[in-house]
């Protein structure tokens, strides 16, 4: 047997449910602040002899990974990790003959800025 609901509670009820899903809004919003506020902090770092933007670290070894042709790429190790993975994820795309070389970190040489 349902229990009887007057009025008030179910406009109480629609009350609560309308401000549930205001705070979902808000935190949602809130939520999206805040990644935002965290990718400008990762953008902060940056090594000076990195070419790439994913750097975890300011300082720290340099290397030289290619790029295809007579081109190369220097980056740090936190963007040498981000270059991999998407080179991975584009791999699965590719066909055998396209696909991107994946070097390990230890097989790259060592970038000695000027
Ligand atoms: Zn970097």
């Amino acid at each position: 047997m349902k229990p009887k609901l007057s009025q008030q509670d179910l406009e109480n009820a629609l009350h609560a449910v309308d401000r549930l899903i205001s705070v979902q809004g808000e935190v949602a919003t809130k939520t999206q602040e805040l990644r935002t506020a965290i990718k400008a902090r990762v953008g902060e770092i940056q090594n000076p002899n990195c070419d790439g933007a994913h750097c975890r670290f300011s300082k720290g070894d340099v290397r030289v990974l290619p790029t295809g042709g007579d081109s190369n790429i220097i980056l740090c190790r936190g963007c040498y990790e981000h270059e991999i993975r998407w080179r991975k994820e584009r791999n699965q795309k590719l066909s055998r003959y396209d696909r991107f070389l994946l070097p390990t970190w230890q097989s790259l040489r060592v970038y000695e800025a000027s």
